[in-house]
């Protein structure tokens, strides 16, 4: 009797799916299966490791590479972005270092406020959302070029992702040592962002690094306008 595919129920007759490529027995979970999976995180051909690495020295040529030909070497972009958020936030639960660069006023009943508030508690959703406003000035700036909004949105993922290991790495610095360091993280953050962005729409031209600043700096005013916009129309109503 032919077996049938756990993934997609093609018919299948060898060890591979001919249709979708799923294996036809799946093996047991085994010493082998996470010691391959440990040295998948930990090696530099593909994971979280070689990600960083890539996005560190070619971060343009790297998530072109991504859109284009191979999406196993880099980890998932949105994953990625999460997670990276998350290290940002650990770290920053433990050693306070978010005070010291950003503050908000006002009353602490007002709906702002308490936007404001969840942003920071949730930066992996927040930087999302504040892609999709930067996406929107990129997509509009660079309009010649043929990227979609979404594969600029996915290009965001990476470039946000380690802009909050930046921080993440500086925060940790300045707790440990207690030296200042979040405004240079600041400057390096920011002139990464616009680095990498830029090299990833057009790598030898200067104008190309203009409007991602641009591009950058109305992405996260538009995108902070709209939050203090709700926030008082909230209060109007109530
Ligand atoms: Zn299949």
């Amino acid at each position: 009797m032919m077996e049938h595919c756990i993934n997609c129920q093609t018919e299948v007759d060898q060890n591979y799916c001919p249709s979708c490529g799923h294996p036809r027995v799946l093996k047991r979970i085994d010493g082998h299966y996470i010691l391959h999976e440990v040295r998948n995180v930990l090696n530099f051909e593909k994971g979280i490791l070689y990600t960083i690495r890539g996005l560190s020295i070619r971060p343009g040529k790297n998530i072109r590479g991504f859109l284009n030909e191979d999406r196993n070497r880099l980890v998932k972009p949105i994953v990625f972005l999460i997670v990276t958020s998350l290290i940002y936030s650990l770290i920053n639960t433990f050693f306070h270092f978010e005070e010291a660069y950003i503050s908000y006023s006002g009353e602490s009943t007002s709906a702002t406020t308490s936007i404001f508030a969840w942003v920071q508690s949730n930066y992996g959703y927040a930087n999302i959302i504040l892609a999709v406003f930067i996406g929107f000035w990129l997509k509009l700036f660079f309009r010649k070029l043929p990227f979609n909004f979404f594969e600029i949105l996915i290009m965001l993922c990476f470039v946000m992702g380690m802009s909050m290991l930046i921080y993440a790495v500086f925060g940790l610095a300045q707790g440990l040592t207690g030296l200042k360091l979040m405004q240079v993280a600041a400057v390096i953050g920011f002139t990464y962002t616009t680095f990498a962005i830029g090299q990833f729409f057009d790598k030898g031209k200067v104008k190309s690094y203009v409007k991602t600043l641009f591009a950058n700096l109305l992405g996260m005013l538009s995108a902070s306008l709209l939050a203090v916009l709700i926030g008082a129309l909230i209060d109007l109503i109530r």
